[in-house]
C-alpha cells in the first residue's frame, strides 16, 4: 500500500465518513460544549457569567436561564406571566363583580325606597279619595229633599179654629209622588182618624216626618228608604177639603214644629 493509497484511503473514510460510516462508529472527537439529548447546555463561561449577573433573580427564576436553551423555562416564565396576568384579571373580575354587585344593592334599596314612597303616596292618596268618597256618601245620606215638587203652599202651622194646625198644607193634585225626605225607616204606614192615610217616616238625625190625606200607600212600616225614595201619593183621604199634602216634622220624634222655618233651615223652601 503506497503512503498516497493509504492517504487516500484515510482521507476518503475522513472525508465521506457522513456518508459511508456505520452507527455509532468514527465519532469525531468532543471538542467544546457538548450537546445532550435533552437540549441542556452543560456549564461553560458563558452561563457561570449568567448565574453570576442574576444576583438579583430567585433562583427560581435563574435556573431557566441558566439552563435553558429549548426554550422549556421561557415557557414556563410565560406560563407564569400569563397565569400572574389571569389573576390580576380574575382578581379585576372579582372586585368588578363585588363593585357591581354593591352597586346593585344601593341601586335595588334606592328602588326599594323610592318604591315605599309611591306606595305610600298612593296609600295617601286612596286614603284621601276612601275619605272624600265616605263624604259624599254621608252627604248624600243625610242630603234632605222636599217630599213633594211642584206643590203650592196653601196652608201653615198654627191656631185655628181654637185647634192647633200642626204642619203645613201643600194644594197637589191627587196622586201626585210622595218622597222621602232623607235616609230613614218607616215607622207607620195606613189609616189613622183624620189623617186618613197616612206615613210616618224617622230619619237618620231622629226627626219624623208625617205625610196625610195620602191616596195610595207606598210602603210598609219597616222599609229602609233614602232621599227622594217614592213612599206614597198624594190624595184627599181623611179630613181634608181638597187634594193637598199634609206634612208635619217632629224633631227627635218629639212635637210638632212650624215645617216653614225647619224646612228653610235644611236648606229647602
Ligand atoms: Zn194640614
Amino acid at each position: 500500500m503506497s503512503p498516497r493509497t493509504q492517504g487516500h484511503h484515510f482521507v476518503s473514510s475522513d472525508s465521506y465518513s457522513g456518508r459511508h460510516r456505520a452507527p455509532g462508529r468514527h465519532r469525531a472527537p468532543r471538542r467544546g460544549p457538548r450537546i445532550a439529548k435533552s437540549g441542556y447546555l452543560l456549564p461553560g463561561a458563558a452561563a457561570a457569567a449568567l448565574v453570576v449577573t442574576a444576583t438579583g433573580a430567585t433562583v427560581a427564576e435563574s435556573a431557566p436561564a441558566y439552563f435553558d436553551l429549548t426554550g422549556t423555562a421561557a415557557k414556563a416564565r410565560a406560563h407564569d406571566a400569563a397565569s400572574a396576568k389571569f389573576n390580576r384579571v380574575e382578581t379585576d373580575q372579582q372586585r368588578e363583580v363585588q363593585v357591581t354587585a354593591a352597586r346593585a344593592r344601593v341601586l335595588e334599596a334606592a328602588r326599594i325606597a323610592r318604591s315605599a314612597e309611591r306606595s305610600a303616596v298612593v296609600k295617601k292618596r286612596a286614603a284621601a279619595a276612601a275619605l272624600k268618597k265616605a263624604e259624599a256618601d254621608r252627604k248624600a245620606r243625610e242630603k234632605w229633599v222636599m217630599p213633594i215638587n211642584g206643590a203650592v203652599f196653601t196652608s201653615g202651622y198654627g191656631w185655628r179654629w181654637g185647634r192647633l194646625h200642626a204642619g203645613d198644607d201643600f194644594g197637589t193634585p191627587v196622586g201626585t209622588p210622595l218622597e222621602a225626605m232623607s235616609t230613614g225607616t218607616v215607622t207607620f204606614a195606613g189609616w189613622q182618624g183624620g189623617y186618613g192615610n197616612k206615613i210616618e217616616i224617622e230619619y237618620w238625625d231622629g226627626t219624623v216626618s208625617v205625610f196625610g190625606h195620602l191616596s195610595q200607600i207606598e210602603t210598609t212600616v219597616g222599609d229602609k228608604v233614602a232621599p227622594g225614595d217614592l213612599v206614597g201619593l198624594s190624595g184627599n183621604t181623611g179630613h181634608s177639603t181638597g187634594p193637598h199634602l199634609h206634612l208635619e216634622i217632629h224633631p227627635d220624634g218629639g212635637s210638632a214644629v212650624d215645617p216653614a222655618p225647619w224646612l228653610h233651615d235644611h236648606g229647602l223652601q
